[in-house]
């Protein structure tokens, strides 16, 4: 069955397919979650990374600012050394006009100096940098003043923002101890800042709507904030989270603050000679602005992406399932045409009624067989059976019952016929045959003549013969075929032979051979 071979047995395709459709599934896979995490990380980096620029920038504006007001508050403070040198060497009492116009000198040129001022050991007012007289003031109960006046300390001493009694506005003041050559406290020489300087120089930069600008005391006194809010300076920032997370760092260096307690983002800036710190704030909302716009749209189009990804790997599934599908009814359909042709060729070899060999397969046979026999010298022998009186068997049982009379007698053919290499075959409506290759004209004697008895000795009725039982009647011949001769010749010979056992009484085996013709011969034979 040539025809089977082509068609390839189902499980070796299933096995070859199945991990296909793994392998794709397991790709779309990996390149879904590697798509994820691409996007996952890029997104997370880009956040640290915004974060990490943001903080870089408030550590350099806090650095910036805290050396602002470092050179702001020195300038001033070397202004106000100058001063109290010039007022201790020639003693508080022997001051004039030129130390008047040196102080208004002094302020006119400084734009941070707000105002010079001398106070006595009682903390009157002594001498100051105004061109207008003022009432006589007392001083003496200011910070800076009861400092210097318990403190030996020469150094400057910068206190808490106090509003100016001269000129009520917000200042920072510098100040230092005034003595004489025997280190007697004799007042105090006093250097005020204007605050607004720095709220001035704070507005110039770009730190957002939310952002926050912090200079302070270490002791929390808030010095200047941006956004600015007057009635806040001088007030206690001590208990604000800011302060905690300052005190809290090492004060030498800008320090971002923890994101997860502050909704900004501080640098911290300690000045370096002076007890003072600014803080620079910038809302972490106001930061990661651009990041989340960013996020969002980088992650929108990873999910587009992931959907088209998804609905191919859908339609792929589809396709490939819809395949195997049409594949397994291509191979049924194969699989029923293959059957359907065997049963075909079945059917053009065999009789459908007694399922033995039909007239083809007998003609080929006897062809082949024949030309076999010239070709190896061996004889061939042919057995023609012809049912007696079926005619009348027809017309007295009904052809049905012919019909399973006729199964019976390719039955019993079938059986008789010896060996695997003969040939049983129904070649006519009531006619057989049995072709007996490598067999003399004895041997098919023998055969004929057993399926007759076979047939005779099961006594099925048939009352329209004589005998009144079912028999044959059976023509044999056998030759030995040489080149030249025609398979027909044996036909015609065993027809005969056929013939003969009609005319001599039916219901028994005749030979077309001179050599067995003798009666004596063939009662030999038939007895054996
Ligand atoms: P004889 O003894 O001389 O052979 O007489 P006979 O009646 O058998 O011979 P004849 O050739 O006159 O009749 C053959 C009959 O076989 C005719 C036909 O009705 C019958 N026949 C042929 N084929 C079939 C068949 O397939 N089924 C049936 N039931 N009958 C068939
Ligand atoms: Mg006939
Ligand atoms: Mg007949």
């Amino acid at each position: 069955m040539k025809a089977d071979k082509h068609v390839p047995p189902v499980t070796d395709l299933d096995g070859k397919k199945r991990p296909l459709i793994a392998i794709a599934a397991s790709f779309l896979l990996v390149v879904c979650i590697s798509l994820v995490a691409v996007q996952g990380w890029s997104i997370y980096s880009a956040r640290e990374t915004q974060l990490a620029q943001s903080a870089a920038a408030t550590a350099n504006m806090a650095r910036a600012l805290a050396d602002h007001a470092d050179s702001t508050i020195e300038l001033v403070d070397t202004i106000l050394a100058s001063v109290v040198e010039s007022v201790q060497h020639d003693g508080i009492t022997h001051y004039g006009e030129r130390l008047h116009l040196h102080l208004i000198d002094h302020v006119s040129r400084t734009p941070s100096l707000q105002g010079m001022y001398i106070y006595d050991a009682s903390g009157n007012w002594a001498l100051h940098s105004l061109r207008e007289p003022i009432p006589v003031l007392n001083n003496a109960d200011r910070e800076y003043f009861v400092y210097h006046k318990t403190h030996k300390d020469k150094l400057a001493h910068v206190g808490p923002p106090i509003r100016s009694r001269s000129t009520d506005t917000w200042v920072l003041p510098v100040s230092r101890r005034l003595e004489d050559k025997d280190g007697n406290f004799i007042g105090v020489a006093l250097a005020t800042v204007q605050l607004s300087f720095f709220r001035t120089f704070y507005d110039s930069f770009d730190i957002g709507k939310e952002g926050n600008i912090t200079i302070a005391l270490d002791s929390g006194a808030l010095v200047m904030r941006r956004p600015y809010v007057q009635e806040n300076i001088g007030t206690s920032i001590a208990k604000e989270p800011m302060f905690k997370q300052w005190r809290a760092t090492p004060a030498s260096r800008a320090v971002p603050v923890d994101l997860d307690t502050l909704d900004r983002m501080y640098s911290y800036r300690p000045l370096r000679r002076y007890p003072l710190f600014v803080a620079v704030g910038l809302s972490t909302d106001e930061t990661l602005a651009n990041w989340w716009a960013n996020a969002y749209i980088s992650t929108a189009w990873v999910v587009i992406l992931l959907l088209i990804l998804m609905w191919m790997g859908l339609r792929l599934f589809r396709q490939v399932t819809l395949r195997d599908e049409l594949e397994e009814q291509l191979r049924n359909a194969q699989l029923a045409l293959v059957t359907k042709n065997r049963s075909l060729k079945l059917l053009a070899r065999n009789d459908g009624l007694t399922g033995i060999a039909n007239r083809r397969l007998f003609d080929a046979r006897l062809d082949a067989e024949f030309n076999r026999a010239v070709r190896d010298g061996t004889s061939l022998a042919l057995v023609l059976l012809d049912v007696d009186f079926f005619k009348k068997y027809n017309d007295h049982y009904g052809h049905p019952a012919g019909d399973a009379c006729l199964q019976f007698i390719g039955q019993c053919i079938r059986t008789g016929r010896r060996r695997a290499g003969n040939l049983a075959a129904r070649v006519g409506g009531e006619e057989f045959a049995i072709l007996l290759p490598n067999t003399d004209l004895y041997g098919a004697i023998v055969v004929a003549e057993s399926v007759r008895r076979s047939i005779a000795s099961a006594g099925r009725e048939h009352q329209a013969n004589p005998a009144g039982i079912v028999t044959i009647s059976c023509g044999v011949h056998a030759l030995v075929p040489t080149k030249g001769m025609e398979s027909k010749q044996l036909v015609e010979a065993a027809d005969k032979a056929l013939y003969l056992a009609k005319s001599t009484g039916r219901n028994r085996v005749c030979p077309d051979a001179p050599a067995v013709s003798s009666r004596r011969e063939r009662a030999s034979i038939l007895g054996s």
